[in-house]
């Protein structure tokens, strides 16, 4: 009944549609509607031809309509750059879970991979390294971070949500769920073919070492190792750990602590740039200096508002949607052109130097944090670079009014309408 009803509405659109579409199709190949021959909804005369009789998985589709139905400025032809920690294989254990999307699931994550990860109070990351960086945020709870840097100087830190956290390639660490909720965060190791379930786990070497070699190196008689597990934990569920400055006492090394902060508070940064339609924090090397290989933006886009046209010349963007719901569209030689729509847990690929833009189509702030693989974050604005072009030259390319350009701003607003 509910999808008869549904049709019912659909034709009554195709109707109203049918009329927009003759005159719009008489427009083809204009400006707004550029394609030869026409592509999109609006060129489409006879409205049946839109029907989608075969099989469907509405709940699937119903979260699409960018794809299902594009703009007339669409243009085919580009790998997908959407993918999502929802759609993603749970691995979980007592303790907590993770789920994650790499090249293998994601093809154009070739800079990145990510890791959404769970950790109940108490639970436990085991103690383990990796060749690849780990930069972390926190969108849930609190944390207990441990790491070793390479002078063999220790941290211990505690994090909370909005809260991010940088591990050097190589350099062994720990995490803990606290309570009394736990924590949630995303991973992002500067590696596309990096897994979460592919680390250097302490049990895995003490298991597959020979206890008289266990003996020797720790100076232990053999029966201290007679417990070890035989198989990696990964993650366990751990008794609720003692309070930040005992442990911090209790690692505490004559060497001292590591020169470099391996945690960074967003929450208490004040925007780099702001405008009445959002903000945007960029984090990198010039604020948290210890985050050699990734640099982050956190973008809050305020509903009605618009990530301007811009692009990034030295790196990859990886994008999580943390909240709200937008639209981007990706521009590409071709020329090609893409929208595709994201919700929260979506992740957004927009390889080095291409043309983007996001809208926010929600009722509600878009926050989502953009990771690139560099050690500094580097933007390219549209408006800015026409601002700052010759005039003329800019008015002749475009046939618009010299005076128009001049109005454009020379500043980068980043969120507009500013
Ligand atoms: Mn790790
Ligand atoms: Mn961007």
């Amino acid at each position: 009944m509910r999808e008869f009803s549904r049709r019912n509405i659909l034709a009554a659109t195709a109707v109203a549609g049918a009329t927009t579409a003759v005159s719009a199709a008489a427009k083809a190949a204009q400006f707004g509607n550029p394609d030869r021959p026409p592509e999109g909804d609006v060129n489409v005369k006879n409205r049946q031809a839109l029907d989608e009789p075969g099989p469907q998985n509405r709940t699937l589709t119903s979260q699409f309509p960018s794809m299902g139905n594009p703009p007339p400025t669409d243009v085919n032809g580009m790998a997908m750059f959407w993918s999502s920690f929802n759609l993603a294989h749970k691995r979980v254990q007592d303790g907590g879970w993770a789920r994650q999307v790499t090249q293998a699931d994601f093809a154009i994550s070739e800079a990145v991979s990510g890791v959404n990860m769970r950790l109940g109070p108490g639970g436990v990351r085991e103690l383990h390294w990796h060749q690849q960086a780990e930069w972390a945020v926190m969108t849930d709870g609190k944390c207990r971070i441990s790491v070793l840097d390479g002078d063999g100087r220790p941290a211990v830190r505690d994090v909370k949500a909005g809260d991010l956290w940088y591990f050097p390639p190589g350099l062994p660490h720990s995490l803990q769920g606290l309570g009394p909720s736990g924590a949630e965060f995303v991973l992002v190791f500067d590696n596309g073919r990096a897994s979460e379930y592919n680390t250097l786990l302490l049990t895995d070497w003490m298991a597959h070492t020979p206890p008289k070699i266990l003996a020797e190196n720790f100076n232990l008689p053999v029966s201290a190792f007679q417990n070890n597990p035989v198989d990696d934990l990964w993650i366990y569920q751990g008794a609720e750990p003692p309070p930040l400055a005992q442990v911090q006492r209790e690692v505490a090394s004559p060497l001292g602590e590591p020169d470099l902060e391996f945690t960074f508070s967003t929450s208490d940064m004040a925007p780099t740039r702001q405008t009445r339609s959002g903000s945007v924090k960029v984090i990198d090397t010039r604020n948290f200096p210890i985050s050699a290989n990734i640099a982050a933006a956190v973008v809050t886009i305020k509903p009605g508002g618009l990530r301007e046209l811009h692009w990034h010349p030295t790196a990859d963007e990886w994008q999580y949607w943390v909240q709200g719901a937008g639209r981007m569209t990706v521009f590409n030689t071709g020329p090609a052109a893409t929208t595709a729509d994201f919700h929260p847990g979506d992740i957004g690929y927009v390889k080095k130097g291409l043309g983007h833009y996001v809208e926010n189509t929600g009722s509600t702030d878009i926050v989502m944090i953009e990771t690139f693989k560099t050690d500094r974050f580097a933007e390219v604005s549209l408006a800015q670079w026409l601002a700052c072009s010759p005039r003329q030259m800019v008015a002749e390319t475009l046939r618009m009014d010299p005076r128009l350009i001049e109005q454009i701003s020379k500043s980068r607003p980043d969120i507009v309408p500013a």
